[in-house]
């Protein structure tokens, strides 16, 4: 269990405490984009995002997308943001994170986002610091993904971080 294991759950991506990562010795922020910043159908980033990765530099945390996800999609939200991002990155295999982190050490990277069979796994498996997030919103998730998530309900269940909110390791 333990590579599907978070070092971190929070419901949202507003409660981590950035701070504590850099003191931590993180410096490099790689996020997912559906579910995890905002909902399938939301195009843009939202003020609250927009917020959320200014902090991340006043921090001194480097942000950046790494989402499954079509190049259309990601592309268009990601430069919005303004942030360096991965499209098609086929989480979790190797291959993606390779692309954007070759200029940090593995202890230097966060991984944040909502599905453990990809995204937590797939940092997990890296030696990355993981940090897993609430769902935003279940609505129009793809077919692969609803099968991800039987699959990630009984994982929680053992791991019994479902509507919890705490640190687990
Ligand atoms: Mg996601």
């Amino acid at each position: 269990m333990r590579l599907f294991t978070p070092n971190e759950y929070h419901k949202t991506i507003h409660d981590i405490d950035l701070v504590k990562l850099y003191d931590l010795g993180k410096r490099l922020i790689l996020t997912d984009l559906d579910n995890t910043l905002v909902g399938y159908d939301i195009l843009l980033p939202t003020s609250e995002i927009i917020a959320f990765k200014e902090k991340c530099e006043e921090v001194g945390l480097k942000l950046v997308i790494i989402s499954n996800n079509k190049e259309k999609r990601v592309q268009l939200f990601s430069e919005k943001l303004g942030v360096d991002y991965v499209f098609s990155a086929m989480k979790p295999l190797k291959r993606g994170y390779r692309k954007i982190a070759s200029d940090y050490t593995p202890n230097e990277i966060v991984i944040i986002g909502d599905q453990i069979l990809t995204d937590i796994f797939g940092g997990n498996r890296m030696g990355y610091y993981t940090i897993l997030v609430d769902v935003i919103n279940y609505n129009n998730e793809q077919f692969k993904t609803k099968l991800n998530r039987f699959f990630e309900r009984i994982i929680l269940k053992k791991l019994k971080l479902k509507g919890e909110k705490n640190d687990t390791k």
